[in-house]
This record gives C-alpha cells, structure tokens and sequence, in this order.
C-alpha cells in the first residue's frame, strides 16, 4: 500500500513540475493502445475476410493505407514524445526535485552530517531519484497501456476460446512470484553497495577538488585513498555478483514457464481447435492467435511492469524518508524576535555532547556576556571553544543548561531572526563560486547600496586594493569552478575577505573562530585590532589559541577539556598566574625567538 502511495506521490510531483509531459504521456498510451487492438483483434481478420469474399484490391488497398496512416500517426507523436518532451521536461523535473533536495539539505539538522545512516539515505535519494523520476513515468504510462490491452485481450479470448484463458493466469501467478524475488533480489544488491558506493564518490571528490590537490601531489595521501577505493570496489563487485546469480535464475524461470511453455500449449490447444473441431474460421483463427498471443505478452508486462511499480515505490521511500525528515532544531517562526543590538548573552550551566560521542565535550559553562564587551575565548586546540560557538549561533542544541540572550532562552526565538544577530567566521570559512561582492555579502547584491557595503568591508579588512585591480573589480567571480577566468587569491587574502563579511553584515554579535589561523601573529593582531575598532559598541566573541590578541579583549575566557579553567582581564589573569600566564609566557618567549615582537 505504501509503495502505491509512494508512486502517487512521486507523479504529483511530476504533475507540479510539467504537466504537459504527463498529458503527452497519456495522449501517447490512448492512440498507441487503441491502434495495437484495432490491429490485433480486427485489422488481420478484417483483410483475410474482405480476400475471402473477393473484395477488390483496391479497397482492400484503401484499408491498409487508412491503417498506415492511423499507424503513422501513433508513431510521430511516440517520437515527438520520447525526442523532444521527453528530454525537455526531464529537466524541468529534474531540476524540481533536485531543489527539493537542495531545500531539504540545508533544512537538515547540522548533527545528521555526522550520522552514517542519515548519510546513506541522503545519498541514496540524490544518487537514484533523477532516473526513477523518469522510469516511474514509463512503468506507469506502460501499466495503463497493458491493462487496457489486458481487458481487450481478455474479453476477446473469453468470446472465442475461454479455456486458454486459466491457462494464462496460472502462468502469471508464477511469473508473479518469481518476479516479486527477482526486484527483491535486485533492490537488495542496490541497497547492499550504498556505503561501497559512497566510499567510490569520497574517492571521485577527492580527485577532482582543488582543496585536495595539494596534499595528493605532495605527499603519498593518495595511495590509502585509492586502497580504500579497490577495496570497496571489490565488495561492491562480490555483491553484485551475489545478488546477480539469484537475479539470473528468476529471469531464466520466467522465460521458460512464461515463454516457452504458455506459448505453446495455448498455441496447440487453438491450431488443434481449428484442424480437428473446425471451430472457427480463417479469419477469427488470426484473431485468436493474435489475442491469446498478445493477452499472453500483456499479462507478462503485467506481471513485469507491477514488479517495477513496486520497485520505484521502495526507491523512493529513500527519497520520502530524506523529504520528509522533520528537524529537531525547527525554526519557530511565531517565536519571539530579539533586539537588533545591544544583546546580553548568558550561558548557565551549559553542557554539551556530540551525537554518537560517550564523553560530553563542554561541561558546566557558565558565562555573562554584556553588550558591546571584546570577549576571547582562548585555549589549546579541543579546548571546546568552537564548539561552544556553535551552540551559541543554535546549530545545536545544548544537552544541559540553558543560553539565554536578552533572559530569554535562545530556544524560544524565531531561529532565523535569532541567527541574524550574529555575523560570524569560521577557521572553515568556505569561499563560493560566485563574485566579490556576493562573497563579502554572502548574499545577492540587489542595490548600489550593497556593492558599497562590500566595498567599505573590504577596505576595512584591507583587501579592497587588491580587488580593485582586477579587471571585473568587485563583480569578479571566484574560484574556477563556474569561469575559467575565475579568481584566486592566497589563504590569507581569502581571510581577509571572510574578515570583510563581518564588518559588511550590520549584526550585534561578531563571532571570529579563529579565521586569522593562516596570518602571522602580527597581521593576525592588526586584523582583530581593526575589527575592534570597527565594532565599536557590538560584542565580538573571537576565539584563537594565539593568545596576542586576548590582550585586547575586556574579559578572556581560558577553556581546558570542556571547561572554563580562568576567566578575567588579560592583565588580572596574568597577575593570577595560571595556566592563562604560563601559555601567554611560553607563546611569547617563542615569538620573540622567532623576531616577531607583539608583546
Ligand atoms: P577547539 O575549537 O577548542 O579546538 P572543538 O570545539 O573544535 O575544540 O572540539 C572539542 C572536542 O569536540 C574535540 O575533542 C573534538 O574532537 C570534538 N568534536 C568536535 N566536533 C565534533 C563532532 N562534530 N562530532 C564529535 N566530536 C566533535
């Protein structure tokens, strides 16, 4: 029942997106059909009888140009069909589900990226849904056509010869049966290879991204890679092998009971009718050949066509599952609306752990954050701080505890409005195929207004110079992935950039997680000693393990192993002489080894 459900579905949606392709898809399968068993049942018989009865050749004649030409036209429209709206309309189908999948992927919790299952699954409905769209709409246009021809058929054979008609049915319960195993069988090798085939794609994206080239060509990386990569293609192909046996043994039974043996035990029963019993004339034995023939052929595809409507329903459950997963974090679009500026954040008690981890990754966090105060987070590496970032921009949710911005739990907030208060960079800041000023944006530009947003942010971050060179200025696109003259810039010209969405984006809350990490230490100050001038008045929560900077924060929060271990003023947690001054000493004492003076 749900596998019928499913292919409903799934033609709705076709319906949305192009309506036409269904209505040439129905015009199709009516003249087509109406054509075959206007052929079959009376066309053959109709001309034998007419040279029976010495009818004129030349009507005779007429007759078989009046059918060509029904014929012809049946044909023209299956080629338009399958050549010209076939092609065009699978694109706008396509491309309609493809943004439903796009939509889905980005409504999706963060932590399902983490979740192998949910992985294969959104694999699964990306990988398969393109082709089954197409092939859900031939099963069906084929079923409609078979059991108008089955009803035909059987009617015809039911007039002249009932006995084939038991005949025919045993064979299609077996055919049935067999065939149910044999998408089972099918469905099973597909569903059996997912994780193989996801391990084949890591393996393709490897090669093919530019983020990746580097290290493959400098170091030995590859080879583990390409291993991984053999040894999930010889599991896929012990599999397919498996599943490929089985397949085959239930095709070969098919053939041989449904071919072989009903053809010709139907074909005896009638041919001996009409030797011994003289049971009908020249004429009708042409259409009860034919019509046994062809109910047998039709109650086949029956058979067939039914196995492959149950297919594509199982199909696209994995689409359904993927559509239809309800986030946990909803975005509460009644829920309340904080201010603009001036927000007060407050963490208490907050504690945190990953999906699937045993360990939780923050403990106990406590913190008051005022408005307009430089707030650091610092610590070494696995400290938690991004994590605790995460938590405060609501990409999850914490396990324990409550963030409240304004006394208000962060929960309780419309999560779009909530989210549009920060501005925030990540150390995996990622840079889009799209030009200057939409980067710094990280949205279209729609005004003049906008571009000199992007322009202002720039120079703040001091790459505006740079941009200025380039041929196309601030509509320059990006990477190399849509334009062959697209842009690169070095890791710390891309940084710079990420920098610029901050101060272009009007927010109350600047959140940098160490997006200098790729600056000197001296750059890295400049650039945070910028963002505090140009924030003045916002808060800006900026983590690093770089603790230079933490001398310009008001209050810095130094994390150990999930925890906040000292918190204070860079000068009071200095006079405290804990572990915040013992790295400070250490990184400063290697600085100045190196030359670069900050302290
Ligand atoms: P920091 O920013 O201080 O370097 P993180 O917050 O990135 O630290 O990581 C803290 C701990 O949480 C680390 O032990 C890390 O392995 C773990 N962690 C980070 N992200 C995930 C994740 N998505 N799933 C499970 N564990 C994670």
């Amino acid at each position: 029942m749900k596998r019928i459900k499913n292919n409903f579905y799934m033609l709705k949606l076709m319906w949305s997106a192009s309506p036409k392709r269904l209505i040439w898809e129905l015009a199709d399968v009516l003249i087509g059909v109406s054509i075959e068993i206007l052929y079959t049942l009376f066309f053959l018989r109709f001309i034998i009888e007419c040279m029976q009865e010495s009818v004129g050749f030349k009507t005779v004649i007429f007759y078989i140009f009046l059918y060509f030409v029904a014929n012809s036209i049946s044909r023209g429209i299956n080629a338009y069909l399958k050549n010209v709206v076939v092609p065009e309309t699978n694109v706008l189908i396509q491309s309609k589900l493809m943004d439903m999948i796009y939509n889905q992927a980005l409504n999706v919790d963060l932590s399902c990226y983490e979740n192998p299952e949910f992985y294969d699954n959104y694999t699964k409905a990306n990988e398969e849904i393109l082709d089954r769209g197409n092939s859900i709409l031939e099963n069906m246009s084929s079923l409609f056509y078979i059991i108008i021809s089955t009803i035909s058929y059987t009617v015809a054979v039911l007039i002249y010869e009932p006995i084939i008609l038991p005949i025919l049915i045993l064979s299609l319960i077996v055919v049935n049966y067999v065939n149910r195993h044999y998408v089972g069988a099918k469905y099973e090798r597909y569903k059996s290879c997912v994780g193989e085939r996801r391990k084949m794609d890591y393996v393709k994206r490897v090669v093919y991204l530019q983020d990746f080239a580097k290290d493959m060509r400098l170091s030995d990386i590859f080879h583990p890679v390409l291993k991984n990569f053999h040894v999930a293609a010889e599991d896929m192909r012990v599999k397919t092998k498996k599943y490929g046996k089985t397949a085959g043994i239930y095709r070969l039974i098919n053939a041989l009971v449904a071919g072989l043996g009903v053809f010709l035990v139907v074909q005896g029963i009638i041919i001996y009718r009409y030797l011994t019993l003289h049971t009908y004339s020249l004429g009708v034995l042409t259409t009860v050949i034919n019509a046994a023939n062809s109910l047998n052929d039709s109650l086949l595809g029956l058979a067939w066509e039914s196995a492959r409507f149950s297919e594509n329903g199982a199909f696209i459950d994995n689409f359904r599952e993927f559509i239809e997963y309800k986030p946990k974090m909803v975005d509460n679009l009644e829920g309340q609306r904080p201010k603009d500026m001036g927000n007060n954040i407050s963490l208490c008690n907050v504690s945190f752990t990953y999906e699937g981890a045993k360990t939780a990754t923050l403990n106990h966090i406590n913190m008051n954050i005022s408005a307009g105060k430089k707030i650091a987070l610092v610590g070494h590496n696995g400290a938690g701080k991004s994590t605790l970032v995460k938590l405060l921009m609501r990409l999850y949710d914490v396990s324990e505890g409550e963030i409240k911005v304004d006394d208000v739990n962060i929960k309780d907030y419309c999560l779009s409005s909530y989210r549009a208060i920060f501005a925030t960079i990540f150390q995996d800041f990622k840079i889009f195929a799209a030009t200057v000023t939409e980067n710094v944006l990280l949205a279209e530009r729609t005004s003049e207004a906008d571009e000199k947003r992007a322009i202002e942010a720039l120079k703040a971050s001091g790459l505006y110079s740079k941009i200025d060179n380039f041929p196309n200025k601030m509509n320059s696109i990006l990477t190399k992935e849509f334009d062959d003259d697209g842009i690169s810039m070095s890791g710390g010209e891309f940084q710079k950039l990420a920098i610029a969405r901050v101060f272009a984006k009007n927010c109350s809350i600047a959140i940098l997680d160490e997006p200098s990490s790729a600056l000197d230490p001296i750059s890295e100050y400049e650039i945070f000693e910028n963002m505090m001038q140009a924030c003045e008045g916002k808060t800006v929560i900026f983590v690093s393990h770089r603790l230079s900077s933490a001398t310009l924060a008001d209050v810095v929060y130094m994390m150990e192993n999930g925890e906040i271990i000292e918190q204070g003023s860079h000068q009071e947690l200095m006079n405290q002489n804990g572990k915040y001054a013992e790295m400070f000493s250490k990184q400063a004492e290697k600085y100045r080894e190196e030359g670069v003076l900050w302290a």
